[in-house]
This record gives structure tokens, sequence and C-alpha cells, in this order.
């Protein structure tokens, strides 16, 4: 793998606070060089954990400890982080800007257009109907396996706890 994810300890990253029950707090992804990097900040300390010039952001909620969880991906997060790697020709943004292209397609924001060969890379051309837009995605031609883990990976990262409504 070119790239790798690291996840962060629960809590917040700056003062090690844990997040009590329904408190609002922030979390941010860094791309550091080679690896995406997840850090949790609370709302106090983030004026400061954002200092670090954070690649995407979102703010979150703690569940209640009584209430069953599920954790799940949020899609306009995952559509951010997907329009802010445009253009970037590092592999392993171009590997992760295609499997957030192919999560986005099983969910139903991008519809897939076409594709073209460009000098030996294969384009694969989305639409985004929301916007009226499309989006040109370089394909990798990564291995079923590497999608998987990339798409593991991706979800252990981004996936956050959210209150079941009963
Ligand atoms: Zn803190």
């Amino acid at each position: 793998m070119e790239w790798e994810i690291k996840r962060s300890s629960n809590g917040c990253l700056l003062c090690n606070k844990g997040f009590s029950e329904e408190e609002e707090y922030y979390s941010a992804l860094f791309d550091e060089g080679n690896a995406f990097i997840r850090k949790d900040f609370c709302t106090p300390c983030w004026g400061k954990g954002k200092e670090g010039g954070p690649f995407s952001f979102w703010k979150t909620k703690a569940p209640k400890k009584d209430r069953s969880v599920k954790t799940f991906l949020n899609t306009e997060v995952l559509l951010d982080m997907f329009m802010r790697l445009e253009g970037n020709s590092e592999t392993h943004q171009k590997n992760l800007r295609y499997v957030l292209a192919l999560y986005l397609i099983r969910k139903k924001v991008f519809k897939l257009k076409s594709f073209k060969r460009q000098s030996e890379e294969e384009i694969i051309t989305l639409f985004f109907p929301k916007e009226d837009r499309e989006f040109d995605v370089y394909n990798p031609n990564l291995k079923e396996e590497e999608i998987k883990a990339i798409t593991s990976e991706m979800s252990q990262l981004l996936n956050y706890p959210c209150v079941e409504l009963v």
C-alpha cells in the first residue's frame, strides 16, 4: 500500500479529556504525506487543533451511553473529501479519490457516465445530478483486495457513532 490511515485515540488529542455523553466535538482529517490521520478535539481545543490545517473536518456528537449506537459514514463528508482531492497527483490521493467515487456511485450520489483513455490512463467520467456537473476520475486499476482494504480503512477512519432514534 502506498498510503495508510491511522486513527488517533478516543477523546481530545490535546487535553486528553474523554468526551461526555452528547458532547459536541470536532473530528479532523490531516493529510500527512502518505497517511491520512484522524484527530478528535473538544470544542475548547478546536481553535488550536485546526491550526495544523486539516484536509477535511466535521462536527460530531458523543452518543448517550444507554442508547443503542450505530455508526455510519456521512456522505457529505465523503463528497467534501472527493471535491478536495480533485487535481491531486499523489498516488495515495488518486487511489482514495477513486475509492470515494466508487462509494458515492453506490450511494447514488454520482452516476457513471463514460470511460475514456488518455495517455495510458483510464479516466472515468461521473455525473453529479445535484449540481449538474461532471467529474473525471483517474482509475488506478486497484485490485479488488486493495479496494476492500481502502474502503475498510476509510470506514474505520470516518465513521462515528450516532444515536439511533427508536
Ligand atoms: Zn481538549
